[in-house]
């Protein structure tokens, strides 16, 4: 083991995470596999994968019928081209069963690796939307401060934490920030995106992107009518509306798609992580019937955007089984109903203990807020985060989940896969 230590120092480069630690400690955790909601080490330490690993494997871990799924397409055809006027029946069929269970009329579907392509994709296929319809001054992108849309060059720009463009600086122009709706009221939140819009000019504003629920961001659910006046701002301006979804789509929140919840159709979807529940890299977006339409009887010549794994039918095969899985287990109305006993849990811990302020699920998306006085809401000084401690005494007794403390916040965050069943649920929450 401590030679596998040594050589993660050595030749390993941890995405998102401090260089300097890694070379100082090497990796706290070597897993060496997973069983349902179980994660277990090399020593064979079991951890409760509180955040399905990174909100992805949201049927749990070791589901042998993902497996065969993967084996029995790659030895078929493991991989071939979607270019150009080459096809195959797991890309095609996946895009049809996505289709029918997305909301109303997002029926067509860009293949992407990830989420970060899925919303560089998204991005480039609104710009590109606006051009053929003789607007190409629309190029702006707004999305939330705190909003987290991922570390491709568009999608680094569109996240709205400050330190991932401190990296490389900003990738792309065209890019601002709004007010994320998170200790305000929605009235604040749609004022701060009308006068976003008034400043950019309408006319230059090609889409507003928007997580349902902020993930990184430290799980912020929006009060209950802010997504429904954002898609009324957008009307009244002309703009476009992507839902980002990629962690909270398949089941994540107890609706197959988040914006399910709050009634409002966007134009266009990302999506990813849950799509395979993590064993294989897929991601994508839905597209509109209206902006089909426009991209189908308008674009002329290539459309000069694609990935080699754009509809990888390996990755559709696991996809599909994974879809299947949800639906047949009733996966997603066990995320809703655990997730409420989550809450429940939580409100339980919040009465026993007086550092605990909000608390929030919606399915099993949750956050635990800690604070100095829940009676006034006063927070911890950023020297005093409390969230970091807490994670490594949970992870010592083998629990994993997720701090956030930038800006003013110290929350944990939960994502547990939606397999979870009650007893289980107790066992974390104690
Ligand atoms: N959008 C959201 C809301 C995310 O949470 C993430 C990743 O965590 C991304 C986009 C980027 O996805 P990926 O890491 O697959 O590129």
């Amino acid at each position: 083991m401590e030679n596998l230590r040594e050589l993660d120092k050595r030749h390993f480069i941890h995405p998102t995470s401090s260089i300097q630690q890694q070379q100082e400690n090497g990796p706290k955790v070597i897993m060496e596999k997973g069983e349902g909601i179980y994660l277990y080490d090399k020593s064979d330490n079991a951890y409760i994968d509180a955040m399905s690993s990174l909100w992805n494997v949201n049927i749990g871990h070791g589901r042998v019928e993902l497996a065969d799924a993967a084996a029995e397409q790659m030895k078929k055809l493991a991989f071939s081209s979607a270019f150009s006027t080459f096809s195959h029946e797991p890309a095609i069929k996946l895009a049809e069963k996505i289709a029918s269970i997305s909301p109303a009329n997002l029926n067509a579907v860009f293949f992407t690796s990830g989420g970060s392509e899925a919303n560089d994709s998204a991005i480039k296929l609104v710009r590109h939307y606006w051009k053929i319809q003789g607007q190409p001054e629309r190029q702006t992108i707004i999305s939330l401060k705190r909003g987290y849309h991922g570390v491709a060059a568009a999608s680094t720009s569109a996240t709205g934490i400050p330190q991932f463009w401190g990296m490389a600086g900003h990738m792309m122009t065209g890019f601002t920030h709004a007010e994320t709706p998170y200790g305000s009221s929605t009235d604040s939140a749609i004022a701060s995106l009308r006068e976003t819009i008034e400043t950019e000019g309408a006319e230059n504003v090609a889409a507003f992107l928007v997580e349902p629920v902020q993930g990184a961001g430290g799980v912020l659910i929006p009060p209950k009518d802010y997504l429904e006046k954002v898609r009324q701002v957008c009307d009244a301006y002309g703009i476009l509306l992507i839902a980002d979804e990629i962690i909270t789509g398949f089941g994540r929140t107890g609706k197959m798609f988040a914006v399910e919840n709050y009634g409002v159709q966007p134009d266009l979807l990302t999506f990813a992580k849950g799509v395979t529940s993590g064993y294989i890299p897929l991601g994508g977006v839905l597209v509109s019937d209206p902006i089909h339409e426009v991209l189908k009887e308008m674009s002329e010549g290539t459309l000069f955007h694609g990935f080699t794994y754009s509809g990888h039918p390996t990755a559709a095969a696991v996809a599909l089984k994974n879809i299947e899985i949800l639906e047949q287990e009733g996966l997603v109305e066990n995320s809703r109903e655990m997730g409420e006993a989550l809450l429940q849990g939580f409100q339980n811990i919040k009465e026993k203990l007086n550092i605990v302020g909000n608390v929030r699920t919606m399915g099993l998306l949750g956050a635990v807020e800690l604070v100095r006085n829940p009676g006034t809401n006063e927070r911890f000084t950023s020297d005093q985060k409390v969230a970091p401690k807490v994670i490594d005494a949970l992870h010592q007794r083998g629990v994993i989940c997720r701090p956030v403390t930038y800006d003013n916040t110290d929350i944990i965050c939960f994502a547990p896969p939606i397999i979870i069943n009650k007893v289980q649920i107790n066992t974390l929450v104690d």
